[in-house]
C-alpha cells in the first residue's frame, strides 16, 4: 500500500525547510511541526499502520532520535515490539556497535545484543525520519542482522533523492520512503 496524493500532501506541507542548520548550505527537514499538526500526524501514522499490519512484524527499530518518535507509536499501533538503535554509548547492557563514515569522521551506532532475542530470526522493521546518505541506516540495518534479525524493510518519512542513499541500502533491504525530495 502506498500514499495516496492527498494524504502525500498532507504530510508534505506539515514538514519544515530550515535552511542553512546545522551549516551553511544544509536544508534542514523539521519534522517537528508534523508532529505538531494532529491531522498530518495522524495521516502519517495511519498509513504506516495500514502498510505495516501485513508485513507480519516482530518489531520495530527506530534509529535514534527521531526514528524513536515514529517507530514507537507504531510498535504499539501494530502490537510488536520497539528496539532502539543509539548514538554510542547511550545503552546501559552489552551492545553490538557499528561505525559508518561522516562528510568528516566516523560515527557509531548500536544496538543491544539480546534485543531480539526472544524471537528466532524475527522480523524487523527499521524506521527513521529522513535517509540523506544512507551511513546511518546501512550500519543500522547490519546491526538489525548482528543481532540475528532480518531486516525485512526500511521505512523513512523523507528520502533526499539527490543523494544515493537509497540505492546504496537497497543492497541491503527494501526501502519504502513516503516523500522524495530533490
Ligand atoms: P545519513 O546517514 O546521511 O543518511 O543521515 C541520516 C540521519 O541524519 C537521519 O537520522 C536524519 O534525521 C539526519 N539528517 C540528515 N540530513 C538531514 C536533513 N537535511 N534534515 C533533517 N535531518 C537530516
Amino acid at each position: 500500500m502506498t500514499l495516496s496524493n492527498i494524504e502525500r500532501k498532507i504530510i508534505e506541507n506539515s514538514i519544515r525547510d530550515i535552511k542553512d542548520f546545522p551549516k551553511p548550505g544544509i536544508v534542514f527537514k523539521d519534522i517537528t511541526t508534523l508532529l505538531n499538526d494532529k491531522e498530518a500526524y495522524g495521516v502519517l501514522m495511519n498509513h504506516l499502520y495500514q502498510r505495516y499490519k501485513e508485513y507480519n512484524l516482530d518489531y520495530i527499530a527506530g534509529i535514534d532520535a527521531r526514528g524513536f518518535i515514529f517507530g514507537a507509536a507504531l510498535a504499539q499501533m501494530l502490537r510488536v515490539g520497539f528496539v532502539p538503535i543509539r548514538k554510542k554509548g547511550k545503552l546501559p547492557y552489552t551492545t553490538i556497535s557499528e561505525k559508518y563514515s561522516l562528510e568528516y569522521g566516523v560515527d557509531e551506532v548500536e544496538i543491544h545484543i539480546d534485543a531480539f532475542s526472544s524471537i528466532e530470526n524475527a522480523r524487523v522493521l527499521l524506521i527513521d525520519d529522513l535517509i540523506a546518505t544512507g551511513g546511518t541506516a546501512n550500519a543500522a540495518a547490519t546491526l538489525v542482522k548482528q543481532a540475528g534479525a532480518q531486516c525485512i524493510e526500511a521505512c523513512f518519512i523523507i528520502a533526499l533523492s539527490f543523494l544515493d542513499g537509497v540505492e546504496n541500502l537497497e543492497s541491503k533491504t527494501d526501502v519504502y520512503s513516503l516523500i522524495e525530495v530533490n
